[in-house]
């Protein structure tokens, strides 16, 4: 005789734990909670902190998402029953502490238990950003994330335009950008946020305009600044991370400074002719700028900061270098360029990385380091440098 649903899940109940919504609120702090529902049942409520992965995807999804298969799960859905399904599920892929919540969020909920309503993506927000909710590192709370994450980027030019097109495309929430520049049509060979249109305009003006016509959930601010010592600190506050794509010494060692100040990660590039960099500089957990260039060179012996050609591309790629390990940032994903600085070589078409270590000396996040004071930096333009060769650049 075939069996029927409930000779089935009689059968799954046998093989499975279940666990009284009372028990797994007294184990709220250790335990994973999965909840398996539709998005429309969860974003009515869910027990707070959960995880939201629907039965659907279970399998495809839960090793990328719950990769430690010996954590404590507890999984439920509205009544018990999928969650019973979800823990076999889970059971037979090795995940070995898993209980089914029995009532599900429905006993949860009457009993008077915590639970709130997450914030979750609208339709328009599902559709767009549907290649990034099917990698389940990133998913709907990536996705989110991204959405409440803060970028600063420092300049609107040759480095900061894809950068922030592929920031703004990915849905970072906000996107302060910095530039006292107006456009001109010398800009256009590499300058992709700004067009014909907007030459003579400023650029933060003409880059909010680009940013949002392409992705209305980002909020652009905007500082039409020169960037100094009297408003570092002011601007950088609240942002999440930095994204350095300035043309000048002085304003490093400004950034960096302040950024040790503020603990704000900088994701640096630099672009001359064929060649170009990224690195990030993580405060203190990393090498910071000054690890690199511990000093402003002299002024006299520094040469003139004449305008150094570059291929137009360049900057495309190491500023999408700056936009992919920005999102690794925000999301904690894969391996940070912190200690090594990525080179590539167009003509040769190679990257290379090359380790690069703090400074225990250095003067501005080493052992002996003295409070850090914010300071302008003029007349210098070539750094001597200490370890890997770091780049003139064209903005
Ligand atoms: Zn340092």
């Amino acid at each position: 005789m075939v069996p029927s649903f409930r000779d089935i899940l009689n059968e799954v109940r046998r093989d499975i734990v279940e666990i009284e919504p009372q028990a797994a609120a007294g184990i709220f702090d250790q335990a994973l909670f999965l909840d398996v529902r539709e998005a429309d049942e969860y974003a009515q409520g869910a027990v707070p902190g959960a995880v939201h992965l629907p039965r659907g995807m279970l399998e495809l999804q839960v090793e990328g998402r719950v990769p430690d298969k010996d954590r404590k799960i507890v999984v439920y859905c509205a009544g018990g029953v999928r969650s019973a399904l979800a823990a076999q599920a889970l059971g037979q892929l090795g995940y070995s502490d898993v209980s089914s919540m029995s009532g599900g969020f429905n006993r949860w909920k009457d009993e008077g238990r915590d639970w709130v309503t997450p914030k979750t993506l609208d339709p328009d927000q599902r559709n767009r950003y549907q290649r990034h909710l099917l990698l389940p590192e990133i998913g709907e709370a990536g996705q989110q994330r991204l959405l409440e994450s803060k970028v600063l980027l420092l300049g609107a030019g040759g480095l900061g335009s894809p950068a922030a097109l592929y920031l703004a495309a990915a849905g970072v929430g906000t996107i302060g950008i910095v530039d006292m520049d107006v456009v001109d049509s010398s800009n256009l060979q590499r300058q992709i946020l700004h067009n014909l249109d907007r030459i003579g305009e400023r650029k933060v003006d003409s880059a909010k305009k680009t940013l949002t016509a392409m992705n209305a959930d980002v909020n652009v601010v905007t500082y039409d600044v020169r960037l100094g010592a009297d408003n570092v600190l002011e601007i950088i506050d609240s942002y999440d991370v930095i994204v350095d794509g300035t043309d000048n010494f002085p304003t490093r060692y400004l950034v960096n400074d302040a950024s040790l100040l503020k603990k704000i990660p900088v994701v640096h590039g630099s672009i001359f002719r064929f060649e170009g960099q990224a690195t990030i500089f993580y405060p203190y957990e990393g090498p910071c700028y000054r690890c690199l260039v511990p000093e402003p060179p002299p002024a006299d012996l520094a040469p003139s900061c004449a305008e150094a050609g570059v291929l137009g591309v360049l900057p495309g790629i190491i500023g999408t270098i700056q936009a992919v390990e920005t999102i690794k940032l925000l999301l904690k994903l894969g391996e940070p360029l912190i200690g090594r600085l990525l080179a590539y070589d167009a003509l040769e078409q190679s990257f290379r990385t090359f380790k690069i270590r703090r400074d225990p000396a250095c003067p501005a996040c080493g052992e002996d380091a003295g409070e850090i004071v914010i300071a302008e930096y003029d007349d210098l333009c070539m750094p001597h440098t200490k370890q890997a060769p770091l780049l003139v650049v064209a903005s």
